[in-house]
């Protein structure tokens, strides 16, 4: 019997809207969004599944992604800029 996972609908424009709010004094222009992998525990790459933009971790195929831009997705899970 095979599980359904349901997978996260990610819309690359809803992600740009909400994260990429102009933010006086800070460098925005470099922030970059990326991929908190939870199975994982770390920074992924992902990769879309099927019509719409739904993502997926590279490494375990998993669903339960977090997203942000790199700072705050470091700064939320206490990651040092370094750990790549
Ligand atoms: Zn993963």
């Amino acid at each position: 019997m095979t599980e359904e996972k349901e997978i996260p609908d990610f819309d690359v424009n809803d992600i740009l809207k909400v994260e990429y709010k102009p933010v006086p004094n800070d460098d925005y222009e470099e922030q970059k969004i990326v991929f908190y992998c939870h199975d994982c525990a770390k920074l992924v790459d992902t990769e879309s599944k099927g019509k719409k933009l739904k993502f997926v971790c590279k490494e375990c195929q998993g669903s339960d992604l977090s997203y942000g831009t790199e700072r705050s997705i470091r700064n939320y899970y206490n990651m040092p800029e370094a750990n790549d």
